[in-house]
């Protein structure tokens, strides 16, 4: 992922999906108009950044 688009894994150029850094997706199918495949996105919920909790 990079740039905020997901790449597709099929052909590595198309974009398949734009995503912020706060989305989440379970298998979502997206088409690439590039190559026409299909695929699964899965987007895991990102890390937490490092953020300094006084515990
Ligand atoms: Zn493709």
């Amino acid at each position: 992922m990079r740039d905020g688009w997901i790449i597709c894994p099929v052909c590595g150029k198309g974009k398949i999906l734009k995503v912020r850094s706060d989305t989440i997706a379970r298998n979502l199918p997206r088409k690439c108009k590039r190559c026409g495949q299909e695929t699964l996105v899965n987007i895991e919920a990102p890390e937490p950044a490092s953020k300094e909790t006084s515990a």
